[in-house]
């Protein structure tokens, strides 16, 4: 079972993994829990590049092509792997991501960027998707209040961007509504956690 995490800057993506282990650990299966871009050493010098502050030339058809390459290198070395003997794989971000930063908010359009990463899935597709929604002005304002968080490239950029990436978020909810769940991510953590437990149960479980 493939599970995968999505959402903007601050949506709480971090807490929604944990509580997904968590679900999925009490139901006595075998879970891996890893990330995009990046969760195996390739990617993660991918991510790095991708990421770098300095790199503010990167071309948006660059990072999408990136994007894709870490993605495929994670999903051949990492995913499917642990897919085959039967493990939960529970994912931070995947082609959604793409979808919604590159194709939407970079402009570069969703088919295109669609094109690109189904050559590099193969087919290979979340089971379940979790949209964790928050408003850019609520996400970035949480972010900015975290000390501890070191800020990249993208965080950066603005306002408007992030409410790009909400819409691209929103449309593909409309057009994948068997696979993907929007989580209201700006409710109470708690209600977060238990909201996710009670999901993740109902599609392992039931
Ligand atoms: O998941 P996390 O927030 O750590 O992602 C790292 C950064 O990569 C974020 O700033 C996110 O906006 C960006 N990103 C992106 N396009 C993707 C995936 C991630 O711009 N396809
Ligand atoms: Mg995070």
């Amino acid at each position: 079972f493939f599970v995968t995490v999505e959402g903007g800057e601050g949506a709480g993506k971090t807490s929604a993994i944990g509580a997904i282990v968590q679900a999925a650990a009490d139901l006595g299966g075998a879970v891996v829990s890893t990330r995009e871009p990046g969760g195996i050493p390739i990617a993660e010098k991918i991510r790095e590049l991708i990421l770098d502050r300095s790199h503010t030339e990167m071309d948006s058809r660059t990072e999408a092509l990136l994007y894709a390459a870490a993605r495929r290198q994670h999903l051949t070395q990492r995913v499917i792997p642990a897919l085959q003997s039967g493990q939960v794989v529970v994912c931070d971000r995947f082609i959604d991501s793409s979808l919604a930063y590159q194709g939407h908010a970079r402009g570069l359009g969703m088919a295109e960027v669609l094109a690109v990463n189904a050559f590099a899935v193969e087919g290979w597709m979340p089971d379940l998707t979790l949209y964790m929604d928050v408003r850019p002005e609520v996400g970035l304002a949480r972010i900015q209040a975290d000390a501890s968080r070191e800020l990249n490239r993208l965080d950066l950029e603005k306002l408007e961007f992030h409410r790009k990436v909400r819409e691209g978020y929103l449309q593909l909810l409309e057009r994948y509504p068997e696979r993907i769940v929007r989580i209201d991510a700006e409710s109470d953590l708690p209600v977060v956690l238990e909201e996710i437990r009670r999901l993740v149960n109902q599609k392992l479980a039931g």
